[in-house]
């Protein structure tokens, strides 16, 4: 009798063998749920679940487990308690081979001095009868500043740090590993300037991806005036006006006949992009372009002798770009000198 039972049980396990192939088994999972900034999201992480291909060494391993782990649900061989120790055993302790990125922008927050980085996530076992242990690691920059640990077959795993805030930016990213699971997010803390005005500002830059993010001390408490329109700027009294464009513009108006009148210099970045057939990286958001027309036609367009007249003269200056009769329908000019 015992003898025919090993039989049976022999066929069974070269079946097994044979029906799944490697690819089959299913794998550790882990993933990362949240890395936020003071509660608040990045804006482009969402909960990411995200298994990874193993190297050929955890593929053997693996396949050894999840084969036990098998055998074992169909009552074939071992106990519980020896497939726990066996894929405990079997779990690597060596850096992942892969990596997959998600990157984000967090908000800074100028609240506090500090901010609070926080990251959860969790992961699976691929034998629900195996318990892995998962590690949760925050980095600022690439310095290592929270670590955190969970055992089970599906753990959950929390760090978080307090970051003293800089006005700089910093990376800062969160890796998960589960098991033989990997998963890891990314994205920025951005500066703190000092003031939430500025700092919001700033951010402006990131939100809407333009190519120039300008540092904390760039930001001038100008108020409204020709360079800083209150219609092209919503964060008065700050701007960007660099020192360039005063002293430009003040040799455009020594050339030309008439008073020349600035149209549009500073723009913030949700300004500039709410304007129909603006630049996505405009120069009127780095401080350095201005929008002119001759003051009669303040209201009404140029004649073309007229905006030839205001072409030259602002040509004189050495402008990096400038716009000719064609370029606007509203026949303004465009000047900016990339100081
Ligand atoms: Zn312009």
């Amino acid at each position: 009798m015992g003898m025919i039972r090993l039989v049976v049980r022999s066929c069974l396990c070269l079946t097994l063998v044979i029906v799944f192939p490697v690819s089959s088994f299913a794998q550790d999972e882990a993933w990362v749920d949240a890395l936020t900034v003071d509660g608040q999201p990045a804006a482009s992480l969402h909960p990411s679940h995200i298994p990874l291909p193993l190297r050929p060494d955890q593929q053997r391993k693996k396949w050894i487990v999840a084969l036990a782990s098998t055998l074992q649900r169909l009552h074939l061989v071992g106990s519980p308690l020896m497939s726990r120790s066996l894929f405990s055993a079997s779990r690597s302790a060596a850096p992942p081979a892969y990596t997959m990125r998600r990157s984000g922008t967090l908000r800074g927050s100028s609240k506090a001095s500090t901010v609070d980085i926080a990251c959860s996530g969790g992961g699976r076992s691929a034998n629900p009868d195996a318990d892995i242990y998962a590690t949760i690691n925050i980095w600022v920059g690439s310095s290592k500043v929270a670590t955190s640990t969970g055992f089970g077959p599906s753990p959950t795993v929390y760090a978080h740090f307090e970051a003293a805030s800089v006005d700089y930016d910093r990376p800062i990213s969160c890796d998960l590993q589960a098991g033989f699971g990997y998963a890891y997010a990314s994205g920025t803390l951005l500066a703190d300037c000092g003031n939430v005005d500025v700092t919001n500002l700033r951010n402006e830059y990131r939100s809407f991806t333009v190519d120039w993010i300008p540092n904390c001390n760039e930001f001038q408490e100008i108020g409204v005036n020709e360079f800083n329109h209150s219609e092209d700027n919503t964060h008065q009294p700050w701007a960007i006006v660099k020192d360039i464009v005063y002293v430009k513009r003040a040799e455009v108006q020594e050339y030309a006949l008439y008073q020349v009148r600035i149209t549009s210099s500073y723009r913030c970045p949700h300004i500039n992009a709410s304007i129909p057939n603006s630049a996505h990286n405009s120069h009127h958001m780095k401080g350095d372009a201005l929008d002119m027309t001759p003051p009669s036609n303040r209201w009404s367009p140029p004649t073309e002798t007229e905006f030839n007249h205001l072409h030259d003269a602002a040509a004189q200056t050495g402008p990096r770009f400038i716009t000719d009769w064609s370029t606007y329908s509203d026949r303004h000019l465009h000047c900016d000198w990339g100081g």
